[in-house]
């Protein structure tokens, strides 16, 4: 399989390269040059585990690594997760399901995608025997999956940016209290925003990145769109039959999660549609309901790893909504660039529907779905549960863990979750580095450290 840019501006790669690269050349997102049809082999997978059903998935789109070696990888990638089912797909009601994709080490759903991409680039480098510097900046989940996916490996160093202030304590600890000594947990003045120019501005410095290899951990390299399209498979294959037409319910941000999904429905499994979920940051609830994408300003929510106002994956929905016309997806972007907004004439409005979730709905939900099922959500899933109806068919994405979150869990519901692997972290010593987040200054932290 080789990949090809959004943009139509690069020549075709592997999917070692295409992993390596993360952004296309030509500043556009790399996608599979063309999508497999699982149709024919959805009744053979049924009972497969996780892992394996992972490894049927992905030998179709990693085609340059041995079938042997992929197994293991992606075997390796799970075994760390705090089930045997790595994705535990519950029945809260007769036609209510909730698919848990926050059992990895950092506890939310970016584990998934992340832990395979720490042994892809651990992969590269004992092939190369070349080191890795491995960048990125983050509202708060991402950079703690990202460090978990990579800490302690030889030969990885990893440097994570983040809003000083904004992401919530254990979100801090879970960066900055590993005791790796190839994590930098770097807190910087400021928003995310912040954060991801200065990123942006040093993984620009060509010579620098090149003298230190660098590589962006960040929402949209393909191999955690792919490894995301794995459990929406997982889960409809559980499904019973006369629920088939269940709407997935996706708690959303960058559009990165729900577009594996539409991806994967695609490639020949029937998914009805998906519900794309959003706190008050509604972008794209407005894209959905009004038919126009308008970036807006961010305003900080109880369910943070959704503040997203440009949803940075939203290029591959475009791709295909637009038939695969690159000179179509360059002429949208630049419009979107000069105007901040766009108007779509037509889209898959059959497969989407969407919801907004405001603040001060959020601790009712928990409340609700707490009294209804006995369940415990988290802020961001609780999004998903905004006017669920229990009578139709659906399968709710939950996507962190409620631990994570303790300060939310108890305004709504008076009792505080826990999670060992977070109670460890309380007693460590925090090693964060402060600096100011100027492109100059974090090169010249990074200089000295990079291995
Ligand atoms: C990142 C994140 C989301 C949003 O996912 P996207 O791929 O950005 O749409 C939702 N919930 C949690 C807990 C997350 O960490």
């Amino acid at each position: 399989m080789r990949y090809v840019s959004t943009r139509g501006g690069t020549p075709p790669l592997g999917f070692c390269e295409a992993v390596a690269a993360g952004l296309a050349p030509d500043g556009g997102l790399l996608v599979p040059e063309n999508l497999p049809d699982f149709g024919p082999e959805l009744a053979g997978m049924r009972g497969l585990s996780y892992p394996h059903l992972c490894h049927r998935f992905l030998r179709r789109f990693a085609t340059d690594i041995p079938q042997a070696e992929l197994l293991t990888l992606v075997e390796r990638s799970y075994a760390r997760f705090d089930r045997p089912e790595v994705v535990p797909f519950l029945q809260l009601a007769p036609e209510l399901h909730v698919l848990e994709l926050f059992h990895g080490p950092s506890l939310s759903f970016k584990d998934i995608a992340l832990q395979l991409l720490g042994n892809l680039y651990a992969r590269q480098c004992a092939l190369t025997g070349a080191p890795i510097n491995v960048l990125g900046a983050t509202s708060g989940d991402t950079g703690a999956a990202a460090i978990h996916g990579l800490m302690g490996r030889p030969g990885v160093a990893i440097f994570i940016l983040y809003p000083d202030g904004l992401v919530s304590p254990l979100q801090e600890r879970q960066m900055a209290c590993t005791g790796a000594d190839n994590v930098y947990a770097i807190a910087v003045d400021g928003s995310f925003d912040a954060a991801q120019a200065v990123l942006k501005e040093i993984l620009g410095d060509g010579a620098f990145r090149a003298r230190h290899r660098l590589a962006a951990v960040n929402s949209i390299n393909i191999a955690r769109v792919l490894a995301q399209s794995v459990y929406y498979l997982y889960a409809w294959l559980r499904l019973p039959p006369a629920q088939q037409q269940a709407e997935f319910v996706v708690p959303t941000g960058n559009f990165g999660n729900v577009l594996a999904g539409w991806m994967l429905q695609k490639m020949g499994v029937p998914i009805r549609g998906f519900r794309v979920a959003t706190n008050q940051n509604d972008i794209l609830h407005r894209l959905f309901t009004g038919g126009e994408y308008r970036v807006g300003e961010v305003r900080p929510s109880l369910a943070p790893s959704m503040d997203i106002q440009v949803a940075s994956n939203f290029e591959r929905f475009l791709y295909y909504s637009l038939g695969r016309d690159t000179q179509r997806v360059c002429s949208v972007m630049a419009s979107i660039a000069r105007d901040g907004a766009y108007r779509f004439e037509n889209f898959d409005r059959d497969t989407f529907t969407s919801s907004s979730c405001a603040d001060r709905e959020i601790l009712g939900i928990i409340r609700q779905v707490h009294r209804a099922y006995d369940y415990v959500v988290d802020p961001h899933t609780a999004c998903a549960f905004s006017g669920i109806d229990p009578s139709r068919p659906a399968v709710v994405l939950a996507t962190a863990n409620p631990a994570k979150f303790p300060d939310t869990i108890r305004d709504a519901i008076g009792v505080e979750p826990r999670h060992p692997s977070l109670e460890a972290l309380k007693g460590r010593p925090v090693r964060r580095h402060k600096i100011v987040a100027d492109a100059a200054a974090i090169r010249a932290f990074i200089e000295p450290r990079a291995v």
